[in-house]
């Protein structure tokens, strides 16, 4: 592997260091963060490390068994060193941005095509298919345990699509055969992550297929989840996850649109693109981000109106 600069040294000088990832975190993002915070904890076990997340999706919660290491709150020490993670702006860091401006120093770690640079250490690499393969090449292989390399693994294995998309590089997949000889249960990561879904997610997602409406001769396909819809299946943000990609996957689709109402006139939009879309670029068109293959941004307005709006953009680039 190659080894830029170890994490160790920008980590070393500091004593209280916070670790964190963007809000709605996805599983680049908590592999990110578990995977540097379990790091610091063993080499640096005197030193107070916190991870911040929003919140563990359910699906995560084998690598935090004990519901000891994500916190979704943050006590008022003064912060030596923040370190942020698969997260392409400040905004993106949710209500500890402002914990994030006022550390001593700050650290970003990201893969984004959005990400301009906003610590005082930048470590962005795109493309790239994970946050987690570059922190997987911030630490020496003798410092990666079985339990870090899990949550690399689950990082890289969720932000590849199972190693699928375009990203994934000679490297990316050297990177994961070291993890694997770490005696990680690759097999558990990959079908808990990628393939198993619970009952009610299940439901939501035929309701969401169902719905679809192809447009543009079919080029591009669009769904909406409700309020509605999520309390009829009991479903919370985390389990609409995976819906977009299984849109984008039908044949002859470019670009699949997806979006979840999550306020009076308020939408979260997922977009995804097979081949020669850049959704990233009408991501931030209205203020998001992402990557070129996968970006998202949320929306103000009726169904109608976002999705002409949306339309339009893609349609620039068609
Ligand atoms: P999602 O559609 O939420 O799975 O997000 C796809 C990609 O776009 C991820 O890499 C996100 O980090 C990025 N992304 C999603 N929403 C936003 C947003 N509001 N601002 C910036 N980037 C976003
Ligand atoms: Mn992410
Ligand atoms: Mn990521």
């Amino acid at each position: 592997m190659n080894i830029m600069t170890e994490l160790k040294e920008y980590v070393k000088d500091a004593q209280n260091i916070v670790v964190a990832g963007h809000v709605a975190p996805d599983g680049d993002c908590v592999g990110s963060v578990i995977a540097i915070y379990r790091y610091i904890r063993k080499l640096f076990p005197e030193k107070k490390v916190t991870a911040y997340l929003e919140n563990l999706p359910a699906v995560y919660d084998f690598l935090d068994p004990d519901n000891s290491i994500i916190s979704n709150e943050l006590d008022n020490d003064e912060v030596d060193l923040f370190i942020a993670a698969d997260t392409s702006s400040i905004d993106r860091l949710g209500i500890v941005g402002e914990v994030f401006k006022k550390a001593k120093s700050t650290m970003v770690i990201d893969h984004h095509v959005s990400n301009h640079g906003y610590g005082q250490v930048n470590i962005i690499e795109t493309p790239l298919s994970s946050a987690c393969e570059l922190i997987a090449t911030l630490m020496a292989e003798e410092d990666i345990d079985k339990d870090i390399a899990s949550a690399i693994y689950t990082g890289m294995v969720t932000d590849s699509g199972g190693f699928r998309f375009s990203a994934t590089s000679r490297k990316t997949m050297n990177i994961a055969g070291m993890l694997m000889e770490k005696g990680i249960d690759h097999a558990f990561i990959m079908d808990r992550c990628m393939y198993s879904r619970t009952y009610n997610q299940a439901q939501l997602l035929g309701r969401a297929l169902l719905e679809s409406m192809l447009v543009m001769d079919g080029k591009c396909i669009i769904t909406t989840v409700t309020k509605k819809m999520m309390d009829i299946y009991e479903c919370l943000e985390e389990d609409t996850e995976g819906i977009v990609d299984q849109l984008r996957v039908t044949r002859g689709v470019e670009v699949a649109v997806f979006l979840r109402e999550r306020g009076e006139q308020e939408y979260k939009v997922s977009l995804r693109s097979n081949s020669y879309i850049d959704v990233s670029r009408v991501a931030e068109y209205f203020d998001g981000g992402g990557h070129i293959r996968a970006a998202g941004f949320t929306m103000r307005g009726s169904i109608h109106d976002i999705v002409n709006n949306i339309m339009e953009q893609i349609n620039l680039q068609m």
